[in-house]
């Protein structure tokens, strides 16, 4: 076969399988466009899911009647400073967006530059029209309709509405939150999903965009080093959600995704944060063009750091200063030192400086980071603000032989019952046992049909995005089940009825909150009764033996005689011990006493 060259059609086509993947990518490409044309205000429409019809309309500079057709053409751009294109600081260069997209659409370009006339022009799968005047307000408006419609090879891999949907608000979300200076609006079949001023700062836009209840929990980061500046805003670590899909990274103003992210945000929440819990935060990074190449990957969410560790280390170091900041205390890693502290006095740590916890300070986690805790309530005594409670019982049992984990003395650090047995000293992690014990009760209870519910006495709403509820709402019937009776309230809440009796007076909000997180993490082909355990973790995390919760002395009572007729209490659903006990030799060791 002779070389030959490939038509232009085709040749956009090949670039659309590059640039085009599904209705979200169509939508990044105008939105940005948007952007690079200065606009102040973008509104974006989306029809079902974006696969019917989208729709990006700014008021930005506009485009000239002659390079209406120009816009369409591939590789042609305004975009490219006297060829270099290692100076690029607008979003697009390759000039290949528009062209992709009408190779495998209707695309239709609205536009009106300040003091001359609106034009128009349109593109049905790669065949071009001509010029006609229109009249439209200054700025572009750009429609793409029936994506994939005549290609069902391509068709065939979009996925459903909703999902299309859902990546639809992950990519105008993001782009959002890097440009809090702009407005944005988003529709969806005719709704309006999303209104944000023009303007604003940026701890607003991110706290509107990620969860409200971030504008009063969180930290403002803000580091310089050699040129490269990391600003953001980070949730405080009591603050957190059961997915990492809260954590987004921004370089030279895009969004962009990188592993790096999550790895150096574990590292700077490891001591406040159980490694299942994940802080909320938007971090953006401001660095030198030459140290980062941004043109990895067509869809330029990936960027290639020339230092990462460099990056990684401002990261943990921003995180953890802004931490410091808030009167949160950075505690050592784990060493030896941890379980010599048994063998002395316990004495303020030399140097101490630090201020005292604030009350509100409180351990949360899932049931994770058993050493953390231990740290946090050394810390507690390191910094001098006694946590412990002891409570006289009316009549004090006498610890017998009948009852393994004995009688429960007090609760240390809000976290711990300290119960006194027969043979020796328990310590039990109430949150950690209670977890387990959920799991158990319901497994239980599934055996015999369902989880016992409680009806709330006023049903309570929960706001959440409209994914989230799409989840849940697919999801009712499974979650009947378990005890918790909700339905869909509106687009983006959910109506909570009845929650399970287990639980006791929890956290509803937060409890249905990270519901939905979990199960964006499980997929659709994973029954919630398959991942009890994680069903069960997350219940737990909001029931109302939580950690951080005062336990009164029936109540921890109740716990460990619970416990002890439990199978499998004496670990946490992560596989750590729920309790320890030291026997009278080992504290006589402890005293010198042998
Ligand atoms: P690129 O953005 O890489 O230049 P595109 O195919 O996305 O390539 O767009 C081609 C050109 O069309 C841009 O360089 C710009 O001049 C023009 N253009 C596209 N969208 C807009 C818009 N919303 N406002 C003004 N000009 C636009
Ligand atoms: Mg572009």
């Amino acid at each position: 076969m002779s070389i030959r060259r490939l038509p232009e059609t085709l040749v956009n086509r090949i670039a659309a399988g590059e640039v085009v993947e599904r209705p979200a990518s169509a939508l990044k490409e105008l939105v940005e466009n948007a952007l690079d044309a200065g606009a102040r205000r973008i509104g974006v429409s989306l029809a079902g899911g974006g696969i019917s019809g989208l729709s990006v309309t700014d008021d930005g500079i506009g485009i000239a009647r002659d390079e209406l057709p120009l816009a369409l053409e591939r590789h042609a751009t305004s975009k490219l400073p006297d060829e270099h294109i290692e100076a690029v600081e607008t979003l697009g260069f390759r000039g290949e967006a528009l062209p992709s997209i009408a190779s495998v659409a209707t695309l239709a370009i609205e536009s009106r530059q300040a003091g001359a006339d609106g034009w128009s022009i349109r593109c049905d799968n790669g065949v071009l029209e001509a010029v006609q005047p229109c009249a439209t307000p200054p700025g572009t408006r750009v429609r793409v309709d029936g994506l994939f419609a005549r290609i069902p090879a391509r068709r065939k891999f979009l996925r459903s509405e909703r999902s299309e949907y859902a990546a639809c608000l992950d990519i105008v979300r993001r782009l959002a939150m890097a440009r809090p200076d702009v407005g944005f609006s988003l529709e969806h079949d005719g709704r309006r999903v999303l209104s944000l001023p023009p303007e604003q700062d940026r701890e607003d836009r991110v706290a509107q965009l990620i969860d409200r209840e971030l504008a009063d929990n969180h930290v403002i980061v803000a580091l310089e080093r050699e040129g490269t500046m990391l600003t953001g805003v980070a949730s405080l670590p009591t603050f957190h959600r059961g997915a990492a899909d809260h954590q987004y990274l921004f370089v030279n103003g895009r969004p962009v995704r990188d592993k790096l992210l999550v790895g150096a945000v574990r590292g700077a929440y490891a001591d406040f944060v159980a490694r299942d819990r994940h802080p909320v935060l938007a971090l953006f990074v401001d660095m030198p063009l030459g140290e980062v190449d941004v043109n990895v990957h067509p869809a330029k969410t990936e960027v290639r750091f020339r230092d990462p560790t460099f990056i990684r280390g401002m990261i943990v170091s921003g995180l953890r200063r802004a931490l410091d900041q808030a009167g949160m205390r950075v505690v050592q890693q784990p060493d030896a030192a941890s379980t010599a502290l048994w063998q002395r006095e316990f004495v303020p740590v030399e140097g101490e400086t630090q201020a005292p916890i604030p009350p509100t300070f409180s351990p949360t986690f899932g049931g994770q980071a058993g050493w953390g805790r231990v740290r946090e309530a050394q810390a507690r005594f390191a910094g001098f603000e006694p946590a412990a409670r002891a409570e006289a019982a009316e009549a004090l049992p006498v610890a017998s032989a009948d009852h393994p984990l004995g009688v429960a003395r007090g609760q240390v650090a809000r976290t711990y019952i300290v119960a006194e047995a027969e043979d020796g000293l328990v310590i039990v992690d109430q949150h950690a046992a209670h977890e387990r014990l959920v799991l158990e009760r319901m497994r239980k209870a599934l055996s015999n049909g369902a989880v016992a519910r409680q009806t709330l006495l006023l049903p309570e709403v929960v706001e959440l995005d409209e994914p989230a509820c799409d989840r849940i709402e697919a999801r009712v019937d499974e979650l009947a089940e378990l005890g918790l009776e909700v339905e869909r309230f509106g687009p983006a809440a959910i109506l909570v009825r009845a929650a399970p009796a287990m639980l006791g007076a929890g956290d509803i909000q937060g409890l249905v909150r990270d519901l939905g997180d979990d199960l964006a993490a499980l997929g659709d082909a994973i029954s919630l009764k398959g991942r009890l355990d994680l069903v069960a973790a997350t219940m737990a995390c909001h029931g109302s033996v939580r950690a951080g919760r005062v336990l009164s002395v029936p109540e921890m009572n109740a716990l460990l005689r619970e416990m002890e007729v439990t199978p499998h209490s004496g670990q946490c659903n992560h596989g750590r011990p729920t309790w320890i006990k030291l026997a009278h030799g080992d504290i006589e060791k402890l005293f010198g006493r042998h």
